[in-house]
């Protein structure tokens, strides 16, 4: 493994020089006339590609009950998809629901129907209390944030680590509030950061004495199924540690087939206790007759078990193992013991977590863009794209090629060694041209 020397620990002519020739590698990449693109953890082609069988798929328009999939009703999904389902989450098929395409647009109706009718264990609606507060684990998924101000739900910061969210800071907030009702969880190699909740963690979390009776816990296992090494993270069985510390009702988990078959075309779930199944389906029965059981029997013909699906994501693996290893390369290449970046080497998931020097993560996107690298806004992963330090990035690295993240990288090292040196000369007071940058 390459090492530098700390930029901190440079004399101020050592460091001048460094600047000198980040600003020079940036000229270069600058002409390079890139055009590349890590901002969204899309699935690349040839993963989409994987799942090419199900454009034929089904065989039969009958699910193995006999009922004709191409009609209307069967509100709660199909019945041996749910099955595939709900070993894959260790759950009982009861507590198990399919959805259209998108787990992001059941978490919205779950809070819609939380404001509007109130859950199986709230006092009143939502709507009807004076604030309704959602605890964030930061850095976190953006469009959980943006889904939650979108209704004027305030977000209340607690920094997410290694093994799930800060649990002291989650249980002072719960535990006297009556107005907090939710927390975000993305369990299993958590977006961005690729944490995996601790069993220890999830226990808290299931069994903390919350103000509000009906605080629930949204458990977004996008990424359970999604490992990129052989060792393979197992979620914590959520459901069951919260029906055992006495609140069944307090853990809703979701999860979709977007990164296992089709972003745009999968089949949505979601787990939770019978009683909040039903309640989800009271509600969703004033919105439709039936889900799309097609889709649902093509895919439950295209995996065959549950076996099937984890065999698949091996496929998956293969391709993107490469691509997160080639992240970390180019970063340790340049950037290792330099003391101005660090990186997450995630063992699942989409996303590698960039934490370059404090106040310098705007002027890295703003470099990579200028030179032709689109990265995620600095400071996307926190709530209102709001980073308190400036100091991250989500790189994603799924949808380009492997040859794209390797050029893309190498660049985005260049861009962060330079936004640190110019912020460290900066600092000391040393004039540096940094006119070439021009921006
Ligand atoms: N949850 C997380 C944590 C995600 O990262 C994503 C996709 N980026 C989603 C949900 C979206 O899921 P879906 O396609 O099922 O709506």
């Amino acid at each position: 493994m390459t090492t530098h020397a700390p930029l901190a620990a440079l004399t101020d002519d050592e460091l001048t020089r460094f600047l000198l020739d980040q600003q020079e590698a940036y000229a270069q990449l600058q002409r390079a006339g890139l055009k590349l693109d890590l901002t969204r953890g899309k699935p690349s082609a040839e993963q989409l590609d994987l799942s090419d069988a199900l454009l034929h798929l089904p065989t039969s328009t009958k699910d193995r009950a006999g009922v004709d999939v191409r009609n209307y009703g069967g509100l709660e999904g199909l019945a041996e998809l749910r099955e595939i389902f709900a070993e894959l989450l260790a759950t009982s098929p009861s507590q198990v629901i399919l959805g259209g395409n998108s787990s992001l647009s059941m978490m919205q109706t779950t809070i819609v129907d939380f404001l509007l009718h109130g859950g199986v264990d709230s006092p009143r609606r939502w709507a009807d209390e004076e604030k309704v507060r959602f605890i964030c684990p930061v850095p976190g998924y953006d469009r959980h944030f943006s889904l939650v101000a979108s209704f004027g739900i305030e977000m209340l910061t607690v920094d997410m680590r290694a093994d799930g969210p800060d649990m002291a800071a989650v249980e002072a907030l719960v535990k006297e509030d009556p107005s907090v009702k939710g927390i975000w969880i993305v369990p299993t190699y958590s977006n961005p950061t690729g944490a995996v909740v601790s069993q220890e963690v999830a226990a808290r979390l299931a069994a903390m004495p919350t103000a509000a009776p009906d605080f629930t816990i949204f458990w977004d296992n996008a990424y359970a199924f999604h490992h990129l090494t052989e060792e393979e993270a197992k979620s914590a069985d959520i459901l069951s540690l919260a029906a055992a510390s006495g609140h069944p009702n307090r853990p809703i988990v979701f999860a979709s087939t977007s990164k296992i078959t089709y972003a745009g075309a999968g089949v949505a779930v979601l787990a939770a206790s019978e009683a909040t199944i039903a309640w989800y389906l009271k509600h969703l029965s004033m919105a439709s007759i039936g889900p799309d059981k097609v889709n649902q029997l093509r895919h439950a013909e295209f995996f065959g078990s549950a076996q099937g699906v984890r065999d698949h994501m091996a496929r998956h693996r293969e391709i993107l193992a490469p691509k997160f290893d080639a992240v970390d390369a180019a970063l340790t290449a340049q950037l290792a013991g330099r003391g101005i970046a660090e990186w997450s080497r995630p063992t699942g998931g989409y996303f590698v977590n960039l934490d370059v020097l404090d106040g310098t993560a705007s002027r890295v996107v703003a470099l990579a863009k200028a030179a032709g690298i689109a990265l995620t806004p600095a400071g996307a992963s926190f709530p209102h794209g709001t980073d308190p330090r400036d100091r991250n990035i989500r790189l994603a690295p799924s949808f380009p090629g492997l040859d794209e993240v390797r050029t893309a990288m190498a660049g985005v090292a260049t861009c962060v060694a330079l936004a640190a040196a110019e912020r460290i000369a900066a600092d000391r007071g040393l004039r540096v041209d940094t006119a070439q940058s021009a921006l």
